[in-house]
């Protein structure tokens, strides 16, 4: 990995940021367009928004790339350039907690401090067959007590490596490799028989099921219309073509312009229903959405509409949409010819 034998701190925070919630080889081509794009902080902090949202694309969890965005803005404005070299002052920054502050002080700054990601919670608690849930501030406490003690005068940087690699390729959450594990015979878990029950979480996670019914509205022209995600939802500063969010599994088109969220400056009765797509689902972390997409002509499109934006459709694609959209159209070959 590019950034491992590094101790730039804005390159280890670029790819701690891209790498919260993303596999590593899903993440490595991102790290490498944005430090190709931004090479330093203050290149990221001078770009347009828009261009840092295209550039995340596809990569999910768009909240990180907008504290990306006011962080590195932050370092720029507030610090000159420099990150600060505390885990302290590295928490201040937006999107940056207790791990990656971490991680970015004892790879960058050689700072004396042990990393608590996943992996780390899991070794912990396997090793010391240790019941304590792992998503409760108290648990979080109790665990990081416990890796500070094993961390002892060791050196922070080489620790917290060997420690995240060793939950990657021995610790597995699946697939433990116990039989030819280092460790195996100081391990209360494999002592116990309680590998694949550890760590313990003390929530459960609760997942809502939500139905996206989007609009695409085509005018002789090559003309369509899309909106800005806004509010504290998915996909917020994404864009994404008109849509009307239902409870219901399967709408069918004619019995959408019912629907009370029908758009009012959408008049039902001048489009030209084409045809919709077969519902497709995306399972996101607590939340698994249905889309389908509603196809129709409208002849007479108005070419003004308040928080709407109107474009020919081959600009489509200068836009940061949700996988879920880009895909629709990569698919569909809609990029081309939107019927
Ligand atoms: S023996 Fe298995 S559970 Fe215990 S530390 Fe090694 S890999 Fe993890």
């Amino acid at each position: 990995m590019p950034w491992k034998a590094i101790a730039d701190p804005y390159r280890i925070w670029l790819s701690e940021i891209i790498l919260q919630q993303t596999r590593v080889e899903q993440g490595l081509p991102y790290f490498e367009r944005f430090v190709a794009a931004y090479p330093t902080v203050k290149d990221l902090a001078a770009a347009r928004d828009e261009e840092v949202m295209k550039l995340w694309e596809g990569l999910g969890y768009y909240s990180r790339a907008r504290n990306l965005l006011k962080a590195a803005r932050m370092v720029a404005t507030e610090y000159g350039g420099n990150f600060p070299d505390t885990d302290t002052g590295l928490r201040a920054l937006p999107g940056v907690g207790p791990y990656t502050a971490a991680a970015i002080a004892s790879f960058a700054f050689g700072q004396q401090v042990a990393v608590l990601d996943g992996n780390v919670f899991r070794i912990l608690a396997r090793f010391y067959n240790d019941l304590t849930p792992i998503d409760t501030g108290k648990g979080r406490k109790h665990y990081q007590k416990l890796v500070d003690m094993a961390l002892g005068d060791a050196s922070a940087k080489l620790f917290n490596q060997a420690i995240m690699d060793f939950g990657a390729m021995v610790c597995t959450p699946k697939r433990t490799r116990c039989s030819s594990c280092p460790l195996a015979e100081r391990c209360g878990a494999y002592a116990a028989g309680t590998v694949g029950d550890l760590p313990l979480k003390e929530k459960k996670l609760k997942r809502r099921t939500r139905y996206f019914h989007f609009l695409v509205l085509a005018d002789g022209e090559g003309r369509t219309i899309i909106e800005q995600r806004s509010g504290k939802d998915i996909w917020q500063g994404l864009y994404q073509f008109p849509l009307i969010e239902t409870e219901q599994p399967n709408v069918e088109t004619a019995a959408l312009a019912s629907q009370q969220d029908w758009p009012e400056w959408l008049p039902a009765t001048a489009l030209g229903f084409v045809r919709r797509s077969a519902p497709a689902k995306h399972q996101l972390t607590h939340q698994t959405i249905i889309t389908v997409f509603h196809h129709f002509t409208w002849a007479e499109m108005i070419s003004k509409i308040k928080g709407k934006t109107i474009l020919k459709h081959n600009l489509l694609k200068n836009h940061a949409f949700p996988r879920v959209i880009t895909r629709y159209l990569e698919e569909k070959s809609l990029l081309l010819d939107l019927f």
